[in-house]
């Protein structure tokens, strides 16, 4: 099973979770069973709770879990139905542990955050995950925020668990431009510094930029950034969001994530499936 987890870095709203469900788009044109995981890094259970004018509409699922907004583009990018554990909250982790330390589960050991609510995060995504292909992970909030940290860190443990091709990092950054027009790479390089202070190393960098990356660009945030060339991609601004798998297409973000993923000769047709 091939796990793809998305992080963001420089400031949230960034277009990280239509780059996670392009990417899935992009997987299952290729005939692969794609599914999704949303982490949602605050400490409500669920959406159901949080005001609309300051989160956006809650988003109901078929099987009634009310939950982020972001689902909803799962379901459509991916065309699939998706359930209440694909959205994994802190509130949702803790109240897990916290009742099992109640019914004195643990057995008088210390309940902590690593290993007890990790394990727990890594349970559900793997779980989530069961009987697909793909299974694309899309942590919320941004690299570096404390509330990020568990997930972060549920993350690190769950690479080192994986085969290589098994896992893959993508990490969405912002590319500004500064005055006279330039592309910037520095937002780029301190998110990457900061996920790689607690262990990650991302393996596919995606720009979002009002324009498409210049190759300089790429190759100044490869070099920074310990990624070969061809591991940046650009998702520039469009009309429309359901043009962006289109757009990263056209740049092979699919060739390369299914090469690093050893995906390029399982794939099924998708009539077949
Ligand atoms: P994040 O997951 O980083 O918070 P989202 O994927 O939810 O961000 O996107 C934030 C907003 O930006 C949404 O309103 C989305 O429609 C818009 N957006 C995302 N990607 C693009 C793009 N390439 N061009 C234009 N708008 C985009």
């Amino acid at each position: 099973k091939k796990f793809i987890f998305v992080t963001g870095g420089v400031m949230s709203g960034l277009g990280k979770g239509i780059t996670a469900a392009s990417t899935g788009r992009l997987l299952a044109n290729a005939g692969f069973d794609v599914t999704a995981v949303k982490i949602d890094p605050y400490l409500n259970v669920d959406a159901g709770t949080m005001n609309p004018y300051q989160h956006g509409e809650v988003y109901v699922l078929k099987d009634g879990g009310e939950v982020d907004l972001d689902l909803g583009n799962y379901e459509r990018f991916l065309d699939i139905d998706m359930t209440f554990d694909h959205n994994i909250t802190t509130g949702k982790a803790y109240q897990y542990v916290i009742e099992k330390e109640r019914a004195g589960d643990y057995l008088g050991k210390t309940v902590q955050i690593i290993p007890h609510i990790t394990d727990e995060i890594k349970r559900r995504i793997r779980e989530a995950a069961e009987g697909h292909d793909v299974c694309i992970v899309e942590v919320g909030g941004t690299v570096g925020d404390i509330e990020s940290m568990p997930f972060l860190e549920a993350l690190r443990q769950f690479a080192t668990e994986q085969d290589d091709d098994d896992f893959l990092l993508t990490h969405v950054t912002l590319v500004p431009h500064s005055k006279n027009g330039e592309q910037k790479t520095k937002p780029t390089q301190h998110s990457v510094k900061e996920l790689r202070s607690i262990g990650l190393q991302p393996d596919v960098l995606v720009g979002r930029c009002s324009d498409g990356l210049e190759e300089k660009t790429k190759e100044k945030i490869a070099l920074f950034c310990d990624v070969p060339t061809d591991a940046v991609f650009s998702n520039p601004d469009v009309e429309d969001i359901y043009h962006v798998p289109l757009v990263v297409e056209e740049e092979g973000l699919d060739e390369y994530v299914m090469e690093q993923l050893s995906l390029t000769d399982q794939a099924i047709p998708s009539d077949d499936r």
